[in-house]
């Protein structure tokens, strides 16, 4: 591998001791930042994610609130909830579990939250703001990925952009936060005509597909910053030729590797980075209100 390794788990380290340091600041001013988090019935890997959030809040000392409707409470009353959250003082950061219920609008619930309490940066008003270039809580994982290009060290005014991917959550903000930081930016999609002729032109490659795999040596320009922010369960044989269940990116690491300049591992790159930018955007949220008054 001749490629430079961009440790997610490191500098989600790195993010959690200042976003700590941040909320000592704050609690000493009044009071910790507080995140409501509402969940929607009992899907069980909701209510896990819940209880993992509530530590990891604890952990940096963020006041974590669960707020819960059973299923049958229905989107009105959902609606009145996160108004209420919207209004309530004491909270900094709202969050709404997925999924929700069946044939519930989940768009429509996320555009309800307050987008100065949008901690997720997901509501079309978080994306508005980015597309203007005005302050915004952005998306955690497009975030993520342009934490990592950031802590490569390459040099992003005028630099050649190429993001795979053009989802709302993560290809459009990655695309948008890079051209704000002035980068020269292509937004690839199924559509795209040559996709590895496309991406061999960029200096900093996001993939964000959703594709195993799909990214190889052939697609990368030697030296390029490589954010791979695809997470993709795949059956691969393992020594004993037994079908295992495997994470695996959209960037084939092995081949991308030995041309690349610098490269996310999958797992441990976008995926560590992503949880801990949450809650440093409920800090965010938090001193931007206290700025705000
Ligand atoms: P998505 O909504 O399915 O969007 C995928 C995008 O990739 C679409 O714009 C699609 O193009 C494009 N695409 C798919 N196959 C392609 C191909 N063969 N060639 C060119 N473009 C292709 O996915 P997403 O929510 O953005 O997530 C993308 C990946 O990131 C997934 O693997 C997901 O698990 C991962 N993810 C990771 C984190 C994390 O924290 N690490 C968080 C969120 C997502 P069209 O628009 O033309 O269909």
């Amino acid at each position: 591998m001749t490629a430079r390794l961009l440790d997610g788990k490191r500098l989600a380290a790195q993010v959690r001791e200042q976003t700590a340091e941040r909320v000592r600041k704050l609690s000493a001013r009044g009071r910790p930042p507080l995140l409501a988090a509402v969940l929607v019935g009992d899907d069980s890997g909701a209510v896990l994610y819940a209880d993992s959030q509530r530590k990891k809040c604890a952990e940096l000392g963020i006041e974590y609130r669960l707020e819960r409707l059973t299923a049958d409470a229905g989107p009105r009353r959902l609606a009145e909830l996160i108004g209420r959250l919207n209004g309530d003082d004491a909270v900094d950061g709202v969050i709404l579990q997925q999924p929700l219920p069946k044939g519930w609008d989940a768009a429509a619930a996320q555009s309800a939250v307050l987008a100065e309490k949008d901690v997720e940066g997901v509501s079309p008003q978080s994306l508005g703001l980015l597309a203007y270039g005005r302050p915004a809580l952005l998306p955690c994982t497009a975030l993520a990925a342009w934490e990592l290009v950031r802590s490569s060290g390459v040099g992003v005014e005028g630099a050649e952009a190429v993001v795979i991917g053009r989802s709302q959550i993560v290809g459009r903000p990655i695309g948008l936060i890079l051209l704000n930081n002035h980068a020269t930016v292509t937004t690839c999609h199924t559509r795209t005509r040559d996709l590895a002729g496309t991406a061999r032109r960029a200096d900093i490659l996001v993939v964000a597909a959703g594709r195993p795999r799909l990214v190889t040596a052939d697609f990368v320009k030697p030296g390029a910053v490589v954010i791979d922010v695809g997470t993709n369960r795949v059956e691969v044989a393992d020594s004993d030729g037994r079908q295992v269940k495997q994470t695996v990116g959209d960037v084939d690491f092995e081949s991308v590797s030995e041309i690349a300049g610098a490269i996310t591992p999958v797992p441990g790159g976008v995926g560590p980075v992503t949880v801990a930018l949450l809650l440093r955007n409920v800090v965010d949220a938090a001193e931007r209100r206290l700025a705000g008054r």
